[in-house]
């Protein structure tokens, strides 16, 4: 790589201590990193008319390998009887067909559009592990390994959030088409732990957290051995939850609580989970979760694609819940967009520009600020 010269940029705007600012210039070192933020001098700069500049937003819920759906569930059928459970038959069949190369290219794809558009580091929510036999790799990790490499190659970070999968659901029949991602506790901990070694060993860009898919897809008992392995070796956990109301009534025929009721009596709550969607939820529901200090994401391009519903992040924000966005199964990528769509649909959810705008106002900074941070 040539070496570039020292270099000094000045935009209209600069994003710094939560607000944007004006007359700022930005140093660039030899190797193209920021050595400097400070007051415009008198020159000579790099001048960027029209243009702001941000730190790098974090992506912190995608599937990386969805990218090869895009486009391919997007249509109306005859019956129009397209659903979230339709569009995860088609997503499946994907999942069944893609070898570990292909894995590697889809998720390469998605993460040069993700830096493309100002993402530099993503929370991979990874779930396909096994071979397209349902018998694990030689290296169990191997597919995760691929995904993290794809990342690496690109230059954005990544937390390899290694996902559980135990069974279809309550009282369902197992399906095949989920081979691929199910392990045993005792396999997914070891693979898990293994995991967490080798990256630390390989690459300081890439870290790794624990992601039990959801209540329906891991029993009490299986989610309890991983909250208390993440805990013990202090590391995220990311969790779909209360995303579709069929999951919601599933947890509580099988519970008699509802998922954020289940989460929160069993102590699975704390300042290191990230609820994913949290759509379906009561008052005290998000109050449960403003006391335990959980973090949600929202991923409204999905949500309103897959018809999930409408992330609540105006009853969030009074609770004090921060919220990052996702992009998800990769309709789109672009958080901005993202941020936009989250506006939008509250104005329609409530119906009430004026009050929602003042909301947004507020929420607008909570929703950079945490963009902004990396995935802990
Ligand atoms: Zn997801």
């Amino acid at each position: 790589m040539t070496e570039e010269a020292t270099k000094v940029w000045l935009p209209d705007l600069v994003y710094v201590d939560g607000t944007f600012r004006s007359n700022l210039e930005v140093v660039t070192n030899s190797e193209g990193q920021i050595s400097s933020i400070q007051n415009a001098s008198k020159g000579p700069w790099i001048r960027l008319k029209n243009k702001a500049i941000l730190p790098g937003l974090v992506n912190a819920h995608s599937h990386a390998f969805q990218r090869v759906i895009r486009g391919r569930t997007e249509y109306r059928s005859e019956a129009s009887t397209d659903s979230f459970w339709t569009w995860r038959e088609l997503m499946y069949q994907a999942a069944n067909r893609l070898t570990p190369d292909d894995i590697y290219a889809a998720s390469r794809m998605a993460f040069l559009e993700m830096a493309l558009t100002g993402i530099t580091a993503v929370g991979e929510f990874h779930y396909i592990h096994n071979a397209q036999d349902g018998k694990p790799y030689d290296d169990p990790n191997l597919l995760a390994k691929q995904v993290i490499r794809a990342a690496n190659d690109v230059g954005i970070r990544i937390a390899l959030l290694r996902v559980a999968y135990e069974r279809a659901g309550f009282q369902k029949e197992s399906n095949p088409l989920q081979n691929r991602f199910i392990e045993s506790t005792d396999n997914y901990l070891k693979n898990l732990d293994t995991l967490i070694h080798d990256v630390k060993k390989e690459s300081d860009l890439s870290w790794v957290g624990a992601a039990p898919h959801s209540v329906r897809a891991v029993s009490l008992n299986y989610l309890k051995e991983v909250s208390a392995f993440a805990t013990e070796r202090n590391i995220p956990v990311h969790m779909h939850v209360a995303e579709q109301p069929a999951e919601v009534s599933a947890c509580i025929e099988e519970y008699k609580r509802s998922p954020v009721a289940l989460l929160d009596t069993e102590g699975i709550l704390n300042d290191h989970f990230t609820a994913v969607h949290a759509i379906h939820v009561t008052s005290k529901a998000v109050e449960a979760l403003a006391l335990k200090g959980v973090n949600v994401c929202a991923c409204p391009t999905t949500e309103r694609n897959l018809g999930d519903g409408v992330v609540p992040v105006d009853e969030y924000f009074r609770a004090g819940v921060p919220v990052s966005l996702g992009t998800d199964s990769q309709t789109q990528i672009d958080l901005f967009e993202d941020a936009r769509e989250l506006e939008y649909h509250l104005r329609l959810q409530r119906k009430s520009e004026t009050s929602s705008h003042q909301l947004m106002n507020t929420k607008r900074r909570h929703c950079l600020v945490v963009c902004f941070s990396a995935p802990h």
